[in-house]
């Protein structure tokens, strides 16, 4: 049945909690079309974690994966506590696995308030940016701080492959949605660059929706989405609301992608109750298997599959307990077992898309921030805790750097302004942003080592952040109330 001789290989992580029963169900399924691979399993997870390893993932697995290119995993249980970071983030960031691909589609015999209409959408994540890059600092013993990174290179790559995975699928149309009507800077740079490469693509539908619209209408009219780009955190919340739509995790799964390795993995976590109890819904971790069938451009063997699970759910007569409940169940290997027998089988009314291979973007590597030939430093925002209140810091403040070539424009506190008072009522923390301009940039850093010392004779400062200007746009937003 195999469409070519050569043997992938692929690393194999069965991972934790219910992680085995799906990966070795999918491993049995994918065997049984003939397809030509070579497995070679490895571990990552809460063993690995409980040998003292923080990050969760070996030497070996790591190896592995930079041999074989292409994963497929179960889930890892992230230990809940200070100071470990989640195992799956940790594969993705180390591998640049940079879109996370979650499909949505309707499946037969799987009722849902939804059943009927059609709901067949692609979420592409982002998936090593934003607030998920875990860059996290306690400012003061009571404020914390989590920083949403986003490059307008990682915008490009995510944009061009949401547009490329259309193509590769046959859709016809791409959202992208953004927080960029708050967040103008950060989920902003997602829209402009969507909206430069959309351009590019006048053969695909291009809208922007914001994200919370977003999540109103795929509850309302999922129907209407084809393909969704979106930020990394927005995609995870979207993406496990979309699998809901669909009949629940059991049936959602996820490739993450990168120009150098793709990990396949369920959308689901480790479900730990139903461990070793054989009765959980493989689905998701097969789906995700198929998916890395088409990767390997396998497609017949993919087809086999899909078109085998389309069969056995629309006959209904073995199905797992996420669909028909406990009593009627069937175990975990007998649904396995069913699929397999269901191959060469195709439904008159579920359909198989057409597929093409996927065109992963190549992104010119010079980061465009640095072909900016005019930009220069206008002030700085020193961020002081301090248990003041804002008019008693206001005044010792700029007691303290009235002679300095910095001055003080405005206090503010959680992004509202305070000093000089506006009237608004908010209730303060102990983490003050102080703006200061500078009239000149020349000298700028002999200038801020003297207001950081003006200010440390009396306050302990905790953070600078220097403002630009990029020709004539600022590069910083205003606080609340700031003008
Ligand atoms: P979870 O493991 O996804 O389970 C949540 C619920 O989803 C389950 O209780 C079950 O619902 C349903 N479910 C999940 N997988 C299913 C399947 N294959 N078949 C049928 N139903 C399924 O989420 P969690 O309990 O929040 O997380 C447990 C651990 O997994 C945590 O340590 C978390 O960090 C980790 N995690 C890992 C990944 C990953 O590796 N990519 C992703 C998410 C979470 P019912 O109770 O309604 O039956």
């Amino acid at each position: 049945m195999s469409s070519t001789t050569k043997k992938h290989l692929v690393t194999l992580i069965a991972g934790d909690g219910i992680g085995p029963e799906c990966v070795y169900a999918a491993k049995e399924i994918v065997e049984a079309t003939g397809a030509p691979i070579e497995w070679e399993e490895v571990e990552a997870g809460l063993n690995v974690f409980k040998r003292g390893l923080p990050s969760g993932v070996p030497p070996e697995t790591i190896a592995s994966i930079h041999k074989s290119r292409v994963v497929l995993k179960g889930p890892l249980e992230t230990p809940v506590g200070f100071g470990e970071k989640s195992a799956n983030v940790t594969l993705r960031k180390l591998f640049e696995t940079y879109g996370n691909i979650r499909p949505v589609r309707e499946l037969p015999g799987v009722k849902t308030p939804y059943s009927g209409r059609n709901i067949d959408m692609v979420i592409v994540r982002e998936n090593v940016e934003d607030l998920y890059a875990g860059i996290e600092h306690m400012e003061t013993p009571g404020v914390a701080q989590c920083l949403k990174l986003i490059s307008h290179k990682g915008c490009e790559k995510i944009v061009r492959l949401g547009f490329e995975f259309a193509r590769s699928e046959g859709r016809k149309t791409v959202h992208c949605a953004t927080k960029s009507n708050i967040m103008k800077f950060t989920e902003g740079m997602l829209k402009r660059t969507f909206e430069e490469i959309a351009k590019e693509y006048p053969d695909i539908e291009s809208h922007h929706i914001i994200i919370d619209n977003c999540a109103h209408q795929m509850v309302k009219k999922p129907e209407q989405f084809d393909v969704i780009v979106t930020t990394n955190m927005n995609g995870d919340i979207i993406s496990d609301l979309g699998s809901a739509l669909i009949g629940g995790l059991g049936f959602a799964p996820s490739a993450n992608l990168g120009n150098e390795v793709a990990i396949f993995e369920a959308v689901h976590g480790s479900a730990p109750k139903y461990a070793g109890k054989n009765v959980i819904n493989p689905l998701a971790v097969v789906n995700s298997a198929v998916m890395m069938l088409r990767h390997l451009h396998l497609f017949d063997e993919a087809s086999t599959i899909e078109n085998a699970i389309l069969v056995t759910l629309e006959e209904g007569k073995v199905m797992p307990r996420d669909v028909v409940g406990d009593e009627k169940a069937a175990s975990t290997t007998a649904f396995t077992k069913e699929i397999i027998k269901n191959f060469g089988k195709k439904s008159t009314k579920w359909k198989v898309r057409d597929y093409k291979p996927l065109k992963m973007p190549v992104i010119d590597s010079n980061p465009i921030s640095v072909k900016l030939k005019d930009r220069s430093y206008v002030g700085v925002d020193v961020l002081v805790e301090s248990g003041m209140a804002a008019n008693e810091l206001g005044k010792s403040i700029e007691e303290l750097t009235k002679d300095l070539d910095f001055k003080l424009k405005v206090i503010s506190n959680r992004g509202t302004k305070v000093y000089p008072s506006s009237g608004a009522i908010t209730d303060c923390v102990d983490l003050w942003f102080c703006r200061f301009f500078v009239e000149s940039e020349k000298d700028y850093d002999n200038h801020l080592a003297k207001l950081l010392s003006g200010i440390s004779q009396k306050h302990k400062w905790v953070h600078v952040e220097k403002l630009q200007k990029f020709g004539n746009e600022l590069s910083f937003t205003k606080a609340q109330g700031e003008d």
